[in-house]
């Protein structure tokens, strides 16, 4: 696809956390080109450059920067958009957007658990993106990036479930202060300290996974069948969702046949090769110090999972560390990757 082709696309919440990191992660991307961004009225109106608080490492793009923001309403100058809305209003204004033709992909919470929207993980559950034909949007559609914490726990469950069947899950995380927004960045509170609570948190990680590795049946999602505890706490790191997983298993083997299936684990992103998709989707780290958020957070362009410390529990059959980035792998780059599957689907 040459320059002029690239599809337009649009960034609902672009002053966000996750907004900030899809103008990031699309300043070259060879698809797809911003042609509009919106937030709050609070923005709208002004210049990017002169309301954005740009948390990014990298410098904002130039011709982002003076860019109007606009309102949040189904009238730009795009059929894609990209949803890093607060989830207080994204739920309204995501449908509107759909019901007037335009392709939503969103990171908030509030349609994940839709019958007919899919709640995507291109390395894990491609196949439901079919559900977007049941939907009724006027020729427009929904499709739901998972929770950040959500996102690297499947990828390490998908393989185990696939080739050992799974009983059950327990996962304590240890979520970084950017998964927050920018109103927790800034507060002194998580400053040199560990927040116990998550509102919502942990709810999504005991239903999302299961509705992921669900299996897509004429039409609809049986979810799958075991269960999960999971406790959230967030901890003083700026990138990185940290989790302690513990696993029982349908079918007992060995931590190096876990370990081999992990590294071996591919699927369409892949074989594709998607622009966005990492090239190893699974980083098996036989150090015991690692991963860590600091050294390991930005593997494989941030869309890669990492995973260490495998070894024999006494109350379930394994424990492990997972480790991904939480405002790439976990909302922005795996919402782009999503994207581009539908894309090589021609469903955009
Ligand atoms: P954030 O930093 O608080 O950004 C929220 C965005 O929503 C801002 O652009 C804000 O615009 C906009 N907004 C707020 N009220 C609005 C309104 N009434 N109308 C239109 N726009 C409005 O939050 P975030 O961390 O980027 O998260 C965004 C969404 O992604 C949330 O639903 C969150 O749960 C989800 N998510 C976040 C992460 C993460 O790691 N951060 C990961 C996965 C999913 P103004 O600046 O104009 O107020």
């Amino acid at each position: 696809m040459n320059t002029k082709e690239k599809i337009k696309v649009g960034i609902l919440g672009a002053t966000g956390s996750v907004g900030q990191k899809f103008i990031a992660l699309l300043a070259n991307h060879p698809w797809f080109e911003i042609s509009e961004l919106a937030a709050s009225e609070k923005s709208s109106g002004k210049k990017y450059k002169d309301t954005v608080n740009w948390i990014i490492p990298n410098e904002l793009p130039k011709e982002i920067g003076v860019m109007k923001i606009k309102n949040c309403t189904p009238n730009l100058n795009c059929k894609l958009v990209f949803s890093g809305l607060d989830s207080s209003v994204a739920g309204e204004i995501e449908k509107d957007f759909a019901q007037n033709g335009y392709t939503v992909i969103s990171n908030s919470k509030n349609h994940r658990m839709d019958e007919n929207v899919p709640l995507l993980i291109p390395e894990v559950n491609p196949e439901h993106l079919e559900l977007i034909k049941h939907q009724k949007f006027n020729g427009g559609a929904i499709v739901t990036n998972p929770n950040c914490s959500t996102i690297g726990l499947t990828i390490a469950l998908k393989p185990l479930l696939d080739n050992f069947g799974i009983e059950s899950v327990n996962v304590v995380t240890m979520q970084a202060i950017s998964g927050g927004g920018i109103e927790v960045m800034k507060s002194d509170v998580v400053k040199n300290n560990v927040i116990p609570f998550i509102s919502g948190e942990e709810g999504k990680m005991e239903t999302e996974p299961l509705k992921i590795l669900g299996e897509f049946n004429s039409n609809k999602i049986s979810f799958a069948n075991f269960s999960i505890s999971a406790q959230c706490n967030r901890v003083f790191v700026f990138d990185g969702h940290t989790e302690c997983v513990q696993i029982k298993l349908k079918k007992k083997n060995t931590t190096k046949e876990i370990i081999n299936i992990w590294e071996n684990f591919k699927s369409i992103p892949q074989i594709k090769d998607l622009p966005s998709a990492p090239k190893q989707v699974i980083h098996y780290y036989e150090d015991e110090n690692l991963p860590q958020p600091k050294y390991q957070c930005d593997i494989d362009k941030g869309m890669a999972v990492s995973i260490g410390r495998l070894r024999t529990d006494n109350l379930f059959d394994f424990k492990f560390v997972v480790l991904s980035h939480n405002t790439i792998r976990g909302a922005a780059g795996g919402a782009i990757l999503c994207a581009e599957l539908m894309h090589i689907n021609s469903l955009l």
